[in-house]
């Protein structure tokens, strides 16, 4: 089978990374959580004091800084699933927080540190066989990805997920509290000026509101055993 790189997009709490982590494993792929690097360099600033109390960003600061930011991912013996690693300190748990998921897309919407994760993805992502989730992975990181999934589902039931994910943790909020920060993360990162949130052209669209996570697999495997189908065929013919 040709080694391919799927590129999945999307709204926050769509089950990108559910499903990515899914393909990855079954496909033997590697799995990029392009969302976690932002992250990580929301916790950078953070942790920098480069973020008042009013959630202003001290922009120039941070892009003086970026050199001395380093992203990487881990595998995690327990979880079987890779952490994100920020200056060499696993920082997986204090990414998944609120305060992080609050102030994330003022920091990603920053063309330097856009520039600087991209650059790391198409490094990480270059030898294909790879699964990355995120934003802009089929419009700008990997414009040529075999395959372009774009992730829909119903506001109430990315909230609800979110919510169970947050208390998984020890971490509790109202659904309309949790559903209000989707919203608002959603539209910070289809507004930006630096490529924004949208749909590639050649993205095949799956809603996942009343799908289950073995449908969702099932749905993707089909497409790609077509699309290898599909390359057999036009090879033939030539
Ligand atoms: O996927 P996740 O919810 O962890 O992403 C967190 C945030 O990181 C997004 O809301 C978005 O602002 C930013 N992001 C991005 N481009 C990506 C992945 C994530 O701008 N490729």
């Amino acid at each position: 089978m040709q080694k391919i790189t799927i590129a999945i997009d999307g709204y926050s709490s769509c089950g990108k990374s559910t499903l990515a982590r899914a393909l990855a494993q079954k496909l033997n792929y590697n799995y990029i959580d392009t969302g976690a690097m932002y992250r990580a360099v929301t916790l950078y600033a953070l942790q920098n004091n480069f973020i008042d109390s009013e959630e202003n960003i001290d922009k120039e600061n941070l892009i003086a800084a970026l050199s001395t930011i380093e992203v990487e991912f881990t595998l995690n013996e327990k979880t079987h699933h890779s952490d994100v690693v920020l200056n060499g300190i696993n920082v997986e748990r204090e990414i998944r927080t609120m305060q992080i998921s609050s102030l994330v897309s003022k920091v990603s919407a920053i063309k330097e540190v856009r520039e600087k994760m991209v650059a790391a993805q198409r490094q990480m992502g270059k030898k294909k066989a790879v699964v990355l989730d995120g934003r802009d992975i089929g419009t700008h990181v990997f414009p040529k990805a075999e395959l372009k999934l774009f992730m829909i589902a119903d506001p109430d039931v990315r909230a609800k997920r979110r919510q169970d994910e947050f208390s998984s943790k020890g971490q509790y909020f109202s659904l309309a509290e949790v559903e209000m920060s989707l919203l608002k993360r959603d539209m910070a990162d289809i507004s930006r000026e630096e490529s924004p949130l949208t749909q590639a052209e050649d993205a095949v669209i799956l809603d996942n509101s009343d799908l289950s996570r073995e449908e969702q697999l099932e749905f993707v495997l089909k497409l790609i055993a077509d699309l290898q189908f599909i390359s057999r065929e036009e090879q033939s013919q030539h």
